[in-house]
């Protein structure tokens, strides 16, 4: 399984980087780091956010490390149910 890792600043930007979705649930988050597994609401993809500077994650599974990753919906602002319905 692949898991992307992007950063804070780009989901922000770009939203969940499966499908963009602009609101994802913090299912656990890293202290003090600030790295937190994500959960998409929409496409209910998990994913990694990790703050600013870091490139990678600051924990690992099963033995992987996961590395920062451009986001692949760069350039594609976020959307929301809001957003969606106008
Ligand atoms: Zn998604």
């Amino acid at each position: 399984m692949e898991v992307s890792v992007v950063s804070a600043d780009e989901f922000v930007s770009w939203g969940c980087p499966y499908c963009g979705y602009a609101y994802s649930a913090q299912m656990l988050t890293h202290e003090p780091s600030g790295a937190c597994i994500n959960h998409c609401v929409n496409c209910g993809e998990g994913f990694i956010v990790v703050p600013e500077g870091m490139n990678q994650a600051p924990f690992s599974i099963d033995g992987r490390s996961f590395t920062l990753m451009q986001h692949p919906r760069q350039g594609i602002p976020h959307w929301n149910l809001q957003t969606e319905g106008n």
